[in-house]
């Protein structure tokens, strides 16, 4: 099996949270009790039962009352500093799937909350999440049961709008790459995030903080933070 990625277009992306519910019901994760908070992105963050979230970000742009989506998930990292930091730390939560790419929690092992929080820190996007009374880790499976079956991952194969992709690598990158090309007429600030070493590639139109605080992190802040964790690790 290929190296597989996603591709995240936000400019498709209507915020239906079709992929939000499909994440929910494929895993069967349990809703999340939520109150209004003068916002509709609901629930409130990720958690230990809710891997994908669709975060609002309302906002003024030239003028006009503007909404921002962003179909947030693991992005399962080539070298993903969540493993390197568990590896040091000797917490055999987490591993990769060689033939895919895949970064996969095991929520069956009990972890510390003391090394959780490293873990979470490790994380440049904020996606490990932890359940203080089974003290397992949890997060986005890129629906491995799934695509070992030949499926798409489920929040893909529910969005209506061509927001989600999944595939082999090298297609999704030429996917991203050509419609990258395509909204920049439009949108000349659009962008690819990090789409060289992340397998969840983001097209965004504007800059990426106007979306959310960990949407992007830059390329050479990436690579210091795993500088830092590989030499640490030894
Ligand atoms: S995005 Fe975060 S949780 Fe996901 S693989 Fe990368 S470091 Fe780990
Ligand atoms: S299913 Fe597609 S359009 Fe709906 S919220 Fe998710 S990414 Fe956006």
């Amino acid at each position: 099996m290929a190296d597989k990625s996603f591709f995240i277009d936000t400019s498709k992306c209507t915020a239906c949270r079709g992929c939000q519910i499909a994440c929910k019901q494929w895993n069967m994760n349990p809703a999340t009790k939520t109150v209004q908070r003068g916002s509709h992105q609901n629930p409130e963050d990720l958690s230990y039962s809710t891997f994908k979230l669709v975060r609002f970000s309302e906002l003024e742009v030239d003028g006009k009352q503007k909404w921002y989506f962003f179909p947030d998930q693991c992005r399962h990292c080539s070298q993903p500093p969540c493993m390197i930091m568990a590896d040091m730390l000797k917490v055999k939560a987490i591993t990769k799937d060689e033939a895919t790419g895949a970064v996969l929690y095991n929520p069956k092992v009990k972890v510390k909350g003391a090394d959780f929080k490293q873990i979470r820190e490790a994380c440049p996007w904020d996606i490990p999440r932890w359940d203080e009374k089974t003290q397992g880790m949890a997060k986005c499976t890129m629906c491995i049961d799934r695509i070992k079956e030949g499926l798409l991952p489920a929040c893909v194969k529910t969005c209506p709008t061509g927001a989600m992709n999944f595939g082999d690598r090298d297609k999704i990158l030429e996917m991203a790459q050509n419609r990258l090309k395509k909204v920049k007429t439009i949108y000349p600030k659009a962008e690819l995030l990090n789409s060289d070493f992340l397998r969840t590639v983001f097209l965004v139109i504007d800059d990426p903080k106007k979306y959310y605080k960990f949407a992007d992190v830059k390329n050479e802040n990436v690579i210091a933070s795993l500088n830092h964790l590989t030499t640490v690790a030894g």
